[in-house]
């Protein structure tokens, strides 16, 4: 191919620290690389602890073990989504409760998700679907505990409040695709000490802090190795570079795309998005993928709805039209940060020309 969907932006730095942490042989799951990458997080979206765990998904499993939810529980999680989400709540032995999304900007709709609260329900994944924010003022009045999916939304803000930080807990994925990347990688971010305290001790094999080798909670190995977060600092240095560099992309693609009367995906007038794929909407999606592939140029239709994967099947209880309409048109274009714009008009001309 030669236009990826998506690559990522690793400069001198990550070199560097990469280096320093291997030359330091400390190359297991905790590490100077692993705290100062905890503590540059906490930073960049003012919350008071960080975790960092080994995948995005493997973050929100230990936030649901760390929060006691399993069998007999419900957790409320989008009907359109990577599954992320929904796979780790049907690990945690509780059920998955889909929920339809807004047609005004993809993520949670709120009033859907009030009439699916019942006394089993736990919490609700809020997934910053594509890098715009839930509505999280609406989905807080529920009462409910929020864990907010913020994996897609590397930058993204409501007002001066960024996505991260809401919620009772968040968590961001450091997959290679993503806006801030180590590779694999994710972390949990809260304001809450015990639940901080809680998840550490989930993702270190539930091992007690005073009592090594001793369980007290049964735990999982989640942890982020020191290289990996030695890539991770130096990104989280570049957190606001890197994210503006990519949400101007998308910015670039719009310009070029309004006036071919491409739609893209819908943005809130409250919200300030932040880009991970560029994202647009046509009524056949596949032909356009199939343009791209002849031309080397890998587009992707967006995921198909929860329940239309077999493992999700029976949680369902749909229908869920947007969800559906989002997933039949919808397809995202390749997108890095500092991508050139003669490759970005290259691609509108290949595909919509
Ligand atoms: C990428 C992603 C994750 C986590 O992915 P990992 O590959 O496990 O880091 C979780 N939720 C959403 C919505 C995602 O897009």
């Amino acid at each position: 191919m030669r236009f990826p969907l998506s690559m990522p932006s690793l400069g001198t730095e990550e070199h560097k620290y990469v280096s320093e942490a291997l030359r330091d042989g400390w190359i297991s799951g905790s590490g100077k690389y692993v705290d100062s990458f905890e503590a540059a997080l906490c930073r960049v979206v003012a919350r008071n602890f960080a975790i960092a765990t080994s995948s995005g998904t493997s973050a929100i499993e230990v936030v649901l073990r760390a929060l006691d939810i399993g069998p007999a529980d419900e957790v409320i999680v989008p009907a359109l989504t990577f599954a992320s989400p929904a796979t780790a709540v049907v690990r945690s032995g509780a059920t998955p409760v889909l929920c339809e999304i807004s047609p005004e900007h993809w993520t949670i709709d709120p009033r859907c998700a009030s009439r699916l609260v019942t006394n089993r329900t736990r919490a609700i994944i809020a997934v910053d679907l594509m890098g715009h924010p839930c509505e999280f003022d609406q989905l807080e009045s529920l009462g409910v505990p929020i864990i907010e999916d913020a994996a897609e939304a590397h930058g993204a803000s409501i007002g001066s409040r960024k996505t991260g930080s809401f919620g009772l807990a968040s968590i961001f994925s450091f997959h290679a695709n993503k806006a801030i990347s180590t590779g694999e990688g994710g972390a949990i971010l809260t304001d809450d000490e015990d639940l901080a305290a809680k998840c550490r001790v989930v993702a270190s094999h539930g091992m007690r802090p005073d009592r090594p080798y001793y369980h007290n909670v049964l735990g999982q190995n989640a942890k982020m190795t020191n290289v990996t977060a030695a890539i991770g600092l130096a990104q989280a240095e570049r957190w606001s570079e890197l994210t503006k560099a990519r949400t101007g992309v998308e910015l670039q693609y719009r310009n070029l795309l309004t006036p071919l009367r491409v739609e893209s995906r819908p943005i809130a007038d409250w919200a300030t998005y932040s880009t991970w794929l560029t994202c647009v909407l046509s009524e056949d999606p596949e032909a356009i993928v199939r343009i791209g592939r002849s031309a080397g140029i890998d587009c992707r239709r967006v995921w198909p709805p929860i329940p239309a994967s077999k493992v999700f099947e029976r949680f369902s209880s749909g229908p869920y039209p947007v969800a559906e309409m989002v997933s039949r048109h919808a397809l995202w274009l390749p997108t890095w940060s500092h991508m050139d714009n003669s490759s970005i008009e290259e691609i509108v001309r290949s595909l919509w020309g």
